[in-house]
C-alpha cells in the first residue's frame, strides 16, 4: 500500500482541522495555542512538543474516524489518557495530533455475580473500586496516581501499584478489549471468559504503550476485599535491614498483599508533606500489609514482627484502625509529588532488580549521588524490586536536568547489571528508548517492531516511542514496513 507524500499545502493545518471539526463538532478540537499548552507533554515535563490539534471523541467510532483521516493525511497521532505518565509515552509527535480519551469516561457494566467491570478508557482508576467497595469488592492494581490516571493509560502501561505483589498487576485483572487499531478497524480481543483460544493478542496489547491502537473498552475484573487487613510499619537505622526483612518475610512462605520501603529523605519530605506519622529519625521504614482470612493474618503478624526484631526494627507499629492503616498509605502514595517540598525539581527512574540485590544496588546508588553531586531519595516496591531512584535536581542551574538524566541512566546500568530491567511499570516511552539496547540486540527489536509494523505498517500510531532511534523501515519477504520520518529525526525538544 503507498502512503501520500509529506509535502503539504500552505494551510494543510486549517484544513486538517476543518475535517475533524467535521467529525467530532466545536466542542471535540482543541486547536487554540493557549488550550493546546495543557498537552504538550505529560508526566516526563523535561520534554514539550506542541501538536496541531487535540482531539476528544466520545466513542469508538469517532476515534476511529479521526485515524481513518490521520491515515488518508499521513498525520501521526498519540493516544492521552490523564497524562500522568512519567516515561513520556504521551509526548506529542511533532505535527501530529493527539487523541485524548478524557471523555470517554463512562462505566458501562457492573457485573458483581460474575466479578466484571467494563469501562471507557477515561474512567479514572480509583472510580471502578468506588463503583464497587459497596457490593464488597475492590479493583487490584492499584498505581499511587490512580485518583487521577485512567484504566486505558493503566492498560498501555501495564501499571502495577503497591497491592500488586500478592495479586498482579495490571495485565493480570484485564480479561478483554476493544481496540480501534492504526487503520482505524475496531477489533475485539479476550472477552469475559477466561483463556480465549488463539495467540494471546489481549497480552500482547496490554503494556503496548500505545503503539498497536487505541484501547476503547476495557473488561475488568475485580475482587473480593479480604476479610481482614493489617498494615505494619517498621522503622530501622538502615535501609539494608529494610532490605533483608523483605528477603526475611518471603523466606518464611508469606506473601504479603505489598512491601514498600522508603528511606530517610523521602520519610522526610512525605512527613512534610502530608504528615503520615512516619519516624523522621528512621534510616528507613518498611511498609508491610497481610490479608486474607482473619486466622490467616492473625498467623502471619507475629511472624513479620519475629523478622522485623531479627533485623534490628527500632520501632514496629500496627496500624490500630482503618483511619491510620489509610495515613501509613497515603504517605507512600504521596512520596513523588512529596519531592516538590525538598527540591525544585526531581526525575522518577523505574528500574527492577532481584530482591535478593537490594543492598548492593542500594549502595550504588549512594555512590553515585555523590558521583554527581544529586542528592537522590529512594522510595520502591521492595516485594517486586521495583525501584524507584527521586533525583532532586534545580532546572534553573544549567546543566543540572542533564546531570540527573545521565544519573538516572547510570542507575538503570546498575540495575540490568544486577539481573534487572530498565522499566518496572513505567514504561519505555520517550525516555528509555535510548536504553533497550542494554537488553535486548539489534534482532530482538527488529522482531518487536515486526509485531508493531504488523498493525501500524505506516508508523503513524504514537512514532519515537519504546524504539531506540534512528531506524529505518523492517523488510519481511517481500513486504516492506515504512517507519513514518519522525523515527530518522527524533523528536521532542528539551524544554
Ligand atoms: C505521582 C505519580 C505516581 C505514579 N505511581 C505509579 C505507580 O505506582 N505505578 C505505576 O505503574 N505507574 C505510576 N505512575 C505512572 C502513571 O500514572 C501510569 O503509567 C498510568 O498508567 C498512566 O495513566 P494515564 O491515564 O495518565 O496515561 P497517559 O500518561 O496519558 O498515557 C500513558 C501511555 O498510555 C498511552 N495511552 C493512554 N490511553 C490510551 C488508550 N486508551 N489506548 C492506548 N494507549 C493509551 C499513551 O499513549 C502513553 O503511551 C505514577 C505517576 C505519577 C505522576
Amino acid at each position: 500500500m503507498s502512503s501520500k507524500p509529506l509535502t503539504r499545502t500552505s494551510n494543510w493545518k486549517k484544513s486538517f482541522a476543518d475535517k475533524l471539526l467535521q467529525i467530532l463538532g466545536s466542542d471535540g478540537v482543541i486547536s487554540s495555542p493557549d488550550e493546546l499548552i495543557a498537552y504538550e507533554c505529560d508526566g516526563l515535563t523535561g520534554y514539550r512538543v506542541t501538536p496541531i490539534c487535540v482531539v476528544l471523541p466520545k466513542s469508538a467510532k469517532e476515534v476511529s474516524e479521526v485515524i481513518k483521516l490521520c491515515n488518508n493525511e499521513n498525520i501521526p497521532f498519540v493516544p492521552r489518557g490523564a497524562g500522568t505518565g512519567l516515561s513520556g509515552g504521551a509526548l506529542p509527535v511533532e505535527e501530529g495530533l493527539v487523541i485524548s480519551l478524557s471523555r470517554m469516561n463512562q462505566i458501562l457494566e457492573i457485573d458483581i455475580p460474575n466479578q466484571r467491570v467494563v469501562v471507557e478508557p477515561g474512567v479514572i482508576n480509583l472510580w471502578v473500586t468506588n463503583a464497587v467497595s459497596s457490593s464488597g469488592y475492590y479493583y487490584a492494581p492499584d498505581p499511587s496516581s490512580q485518583l487521577v490516571c485512567t484504566i486505558g493509560g493503566n492498560v498501555a502501561e501495564n501499571s502495577g501499584g503497591v497491592h500488586c505483589l500478592k495479586y498482579g498487576v495490571t495485565t493480570n485483572h484485564v480479561l478483554g478489549l476493544e481496540v480501534v487499531l492504526p487503520d482505524g478497524e475496531i477489533v475485539e480481543v479476550g472477552g469475559k471468559t477466561l483463556d480465549h483460544p488463539g495467540y494471546d493478542l489481549l497480552g500482547l496489547f496490554v503494556g503496548s504503550e500505545g503503539l498497536l491502537g487505541i484501547v476503547t473498552k476495557v473488561t475488568l475484573r475485580i475482587l473480593r476485599k479480604p476479610e481482614s487487613i493489617k498494615t505494619i510499619l517498621a522503622a530501622f537505622e538502615k535501609v539494608e535491614d529494610a532490605g533483608s526483612s523483605v528477603s526475611g518475610i518471603t523466606a518464611r512462605g508469606i506473601i504479603p498483599a505489598g512491601m514498600e520501603i522508603m528511606d530517610n529523605l523521602a520519610i522526610r519530605a512525605v512527613e512534610e508533606a502530608v504528615q503520615a506519622g512516619y519516624p523522621v529519625d528512621a534510616g528507613a521504614i518498611l511498609l508491610v500489609e497481610l490479608d486474607g482470612p482473619i486466622a490467616e493474618v492473625e498467623a502471619q503478624m507475629p511472624v513479620v514482627i519475629e523478622v522485623f526484631k531479627e533485623n534490628r526494627a527500632k520501632e514496629v507499629r500496627v496500624a490500630k484502625d482503618d483511619d491510620e492503616r489509610a495515613l501509613f498509605w497515603k504517605g507512600r502514595k504521596s512520596a513523588f509529588a512529596a519531592m516538590g517540598r525538598i527540591s525544585p525539581d526531581y526525575y522518577v527512574q523505574d528500574g527492577v532488580i532481584p530482591r535478593t540485590k537490594l543492598s548492593e544496588v542500594l549502595g550504588e546508588i549512594v555512590k553515585l549521588s555523590a558521583k554527581y553531586g544529586l542528592r537522590v531519595a529512594n522510595v520502591f516496591h521492595a516485594g517486586d524490586g521495583n525501584l524507584h531512584p527521586l533525583i532532586l535536581y534545580d532546572s534553573s542551574k544549567p546543566g543540572e536536568l542533564e546531570k540527573a538524566e545521565e544519573l538516572a541512566g547510570e542507575i538503570l546500568k546498575v540495575c540490568v547489571d544486577a539481573g534487572g530491567s530498565i522499566t518496572g511499570e513505567h514504561g519505555v516511552g520517550y525516555d528509555k528508548k535510548q536504553f533497550m539496547p542494554l537488553m535486548f540486540t539489534e534482532e530482538d527489536l527488529d522482531t518487536m517492531n515486526l509485531i508493531r509494523c504488523a498493525f501500524d505498517y505506516k508508523g503513524l500510531c504514537n512514532p519515537g516511542k519504546v524504539f531506540p532511534t534512528p531506524r529505518t523501515c523492517v523488510e519481511v519477504g517481500s513486504k516492506s514496513y515504512k517507519m513514518h520520518p519522525i523515527e530518522k529525526e527524533g523528536l521532542g525538544e528539551r524544554f
